[in-house]
């Protein structure tokens, strides 16, 4: 059956954003459901003449501290369980949080492929000073990316694949 790839990362890390580029690239839409197409969480898609599935893990996600990081936790035993790369999605901007130590070190235990994207790397070029506190998360090479301009998401794909 097809590979499957997870996002997961905090909320506002720009799950949905990379989502939505990715699926730009779609072959078809599982889900037609009217209401369910506006939060879309599943694509089929297509790189490089492979099909692939990718899930959005996020959707509606809670704002208080200590829920966040049991629903980041449940996110990532989700992808462990169901999917066959994860890409762990992190922020340029907020720098690297406690949850995302946190949900790292669950994802690394797992054995599972996890790649490291640090989103919101929206100027191309030399990575900016901060990008680097990123290697503290053990999760080998971080991938800049701008989900919203498109940067470094084919890169991030063609590591992702390795796995597959
Ligand atoms: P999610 O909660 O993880 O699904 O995050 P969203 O995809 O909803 O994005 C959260 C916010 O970050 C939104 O305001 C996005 O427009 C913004 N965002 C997402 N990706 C990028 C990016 O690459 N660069 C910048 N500057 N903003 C981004
Ligand atoms: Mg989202």
């Amino acid at each position: 059956s097809k590979p499957t790839v997870a996002i997961v990362g905090r909320p506002n890390v720009g799950k949905s954003q990379l989502f939505n580029r990715l699926a730009g690239k779609r072959l078809s839409i599982v889900e037609d459901t009217p209401g369910v197409t506006r939060d879309r969480l599943y694509a089929e898609c297509e790189w490089r003449g492979r099909v692939f599935s990718i899930i959005d893990t996020g959707g509606i996600e809670p704002s208080n501290d200590n829920e966040i990081l049991k629903f980041m936790r449940f996110q990532a035993e989700t992808a462990i369980h169901h999917a066959d790369v994860i890409i762990f999605i992190t922020d340029l901007r907020t720098g690297v949080t406690a949850s995302d130590m946190d949900v790292a070190a669950m994802l690394q235990r797992s054995g599972k492929p996890v790649v490291l994207a640090v989103n919101k790397c929206d100027k191309p070029g030399q990575p900016e000073p901060e990008f680097y506190e990123f290697y503290n998360l053990g999760l080998g090479e971080p991938f800049g990316i701008s989900a919203l301009h498109g940067y470094g998401t084919g890169d991030l794909l063609d590591e992702a694949f390795q796995y597959f």
